[in-house]
């Protein structure tokens, strides 16, 4: 593996809530290498995209680190944090609501050159040509407005605005959620091939698991707030340790009727707790058809069950 681009010790981030403190990311650690594609997983309000939003500081985190080619990005001051922002941006999951109505898609795809002053004004226009024709639209698409484009074409405008400053790193914040399925795969092949040709670092959430084993080099799986399991994609998806991973991936529906009829679905029940009021133990104890009466006590360490393979499970420390 390369080395680290990003390396988040710790992350910690609380909100305040009707004057209640909530955990929305509970003390992870992961690194991204450079040229990689993390998948980041989970169900909705896990804290996938809290953690995509605090790596850049679009949400401030409450403690812990995140370097990035070994600084510290929670210790820059603004100035130093609007230089960073021209190596690492976002795409945002709703390509309807992320562009301004009111602009054409060449000036929502100049705005950040305009913001960093990056470009002379008169090389701008021959440069949002190449990008548009980078990300699969034509040159005519720079002077129409988004309520023009379909789902996919706003996206790519989205794509097309987020590589404009030449990033070393895009967190995906769920780019294809809100897509046709017809086009979700377009999206996809598009981010792989925009990496390899311009050598980028994904952190990609989403909650389509197929999709992600996809693109990602390797997954971390997420459960309230907590990195529950991560390991090389292939691996992952062979061999899911932790329960909550075994029952996400039973989730995925086989295209071959036979043998979706043939598999067994791991059905979770029990309540997910309340981030206000998280659970002493496993996070996971609510819903684990494997819970004893320690996981609802003691918080289960990370453990490396294979090279580059953690999970945090009682039933694999006491293995
Ligand atoms: S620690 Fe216990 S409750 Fe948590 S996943 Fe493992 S067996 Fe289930």
């Amino acid at each position: 593996m390369n080395e680290p681009l990003i390396e988040v010790k710790n992350l910690r981030k609380e909100f305040i809530v009707q004057g209640k403190s909530l955990t929305a990311i509970r003390d992870i650690s992961f690194t991204i290498a450079k040229g990689e594609t993390l998948g980041l997983v989970g169900e909705s309000g896990c804290g996938k995209s809290t953690t995509g939003r605090c790596l850049l500081r679009l949400d401030e985190a409450t403690c812990g680190e995140v370097l990035y080619e070994k600084r510290n990005l929670l210790s820059l001051n603004r100035k130093e944090l609007f230089t960073f922002r021209r190596n690492a941006q976002i795409i945002f999951q709703d390509p309807y609501s992320s562009l301004n109505p009111r602009m054409t898609a060449g000036d929502i795809i100049a705005e950040p050159l305009r913001i960093h002053r990056t470009m002379d004004e008169s090389a701008i226009d021959g440069y949002l040509a190449k990008l548009v024709d980078l990300v699969g639209l034509s040159k005519s698409a720079l002077g129409r407005f988004p309520h023009e484009f379909s789902g996919g074409q706003r996206q790519r405008i989205g794509i097309a605005r987020a590589i404009a400053l030449k990033p070393h790193f895009l967190v995906c914040d769920e780019p294809i959620s809100a897509l046709d399925v017809s086009v979700q795969a377009q999206i996809v092949n598009l981010l792989k091939n925009l990496q390899k040709e311009l050598g980028l670092t994904y952190l990609f959430i989403a909650h389509d698991l197929a999709m992600v084993k996809y693109i990602s080099d390797r997954v971390a799986v997420m459960y309230l707030g907590s990195i529950v399991e991560i390991a090389p994609a292939e691996e992952l998806y062979r061999n899911p340790q932790h329960p909550y991973t075994q029952a996400l991936l039973s989730a995925i529906p086989i295209a071959d009727p036979h043998l979706e009829r043939k598999r067994q679905r791991l059905i979770l029940t029990g309540e997910i707790p309340s981030a206000l009021t998280p659970p002493k133990g496993c996070p996971f104890a609510s819903r684990c058809p494997h819970a004893m009466p320690k996981c609802h006590e003691k918080h289960p360490e990370f453990k490396e069950m294979a090279p580059g393979h953690h999970a945090a499970c009682h039933l694999l420390s006491d293995a």
